[in-house]
């Protein structure tokens, strides 16, 4: 079976590096880069770049018909929907309607369709059945099944569960699918150690000797 870890590395345009586990495919696709003041976070220049993306597991759709451009100018309308969708729903406002018509729109295309894989040779790893998808898989599936998710993830259970990070100046999204559902920051590498450095540093501050 596919790999359902989903997260990516994302690169910071003024140096360093981090994963960030969105939670959700369709999540970690809208941290792809973004419009305005997220444009410098841009990945996806090119439509080489979005076949790159989707060809990355956990969805590890490897395309036989090239991405158009088209697609490209397709998969930014959805991302940005998926990203303001998920920042309304994290904040408890009602969903713009722009968005739901975008995900309802890339949803209403026909999605990748998985296929078992027949192997001549027992896959050496436990439980060795793979999967794939049927050929031709094209962006605008892929496309589709990222929307699908999306619509999922809004209207099941874990819709409470989107949430921003917790760091006032950090924007990054996701789904808290953990037990405890006590996830709190974008990651703990970044946000989380900023902010127990920062807690820390404000109590020396008060202490009366100074620290
Ligand atoms: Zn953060």
């Amino acid at each position: 079976m596919r790999a359902s870890t989903t997260g990516r590395m994302l690169h910071d345009p003024k140096g360093g590096s981090f994963w960030f586990d969105a939670g959700a495919v369709c999540l970690d696709f809208a941290h792809t880069g973004g419009e305005g003041r997220y444009a410098v976070f841009e990945t996806l220049h090119e439509p080489a770049d979005l076949g790159e993306w989707l060809a990355e597991p956990p969805l590890a759709a490897v395309m036989t018909v090239p991405v158009t451009a088209r697609e490209l100018i397709a998969a930014k309308a959805l991302r940005q929907a998926i990203w303001d969708a998920a920042h309304a729903q994290a904040a408890r406002r009602p969903l713009p309607a722009e968005a739901v018509a975008t995900i309802n729109r890339a949803a209403a295309e026909a999605p990748l369709v998985p296929e078992l894989i027949h192997e001549l040779v027992p896959a050496p790893v436990v439980g060795g059945t793979t999967a794939g998808w049927v050929s031709p898989v094209r962006a605008t599936q892929a496309l589709s099944t990222l929307a699908r998710e999306m619509i999922e993830l809004l209207s099941g259970p874990l819709s409470e569960r989107i949430r921003e990070c917790a760091s006032d100046d950090c924007p990054l999204v996701f789904v808290d699918s953990s037990r405890p559902g006590a996830r709190r920051w974008c990651a703990m590498e970044r946000c989380g150690n900023r902010h127990k450095l920062r807690a820390h540093r404000a109590r020396r501050a008060t202490e009366p000797d100074g620290g």
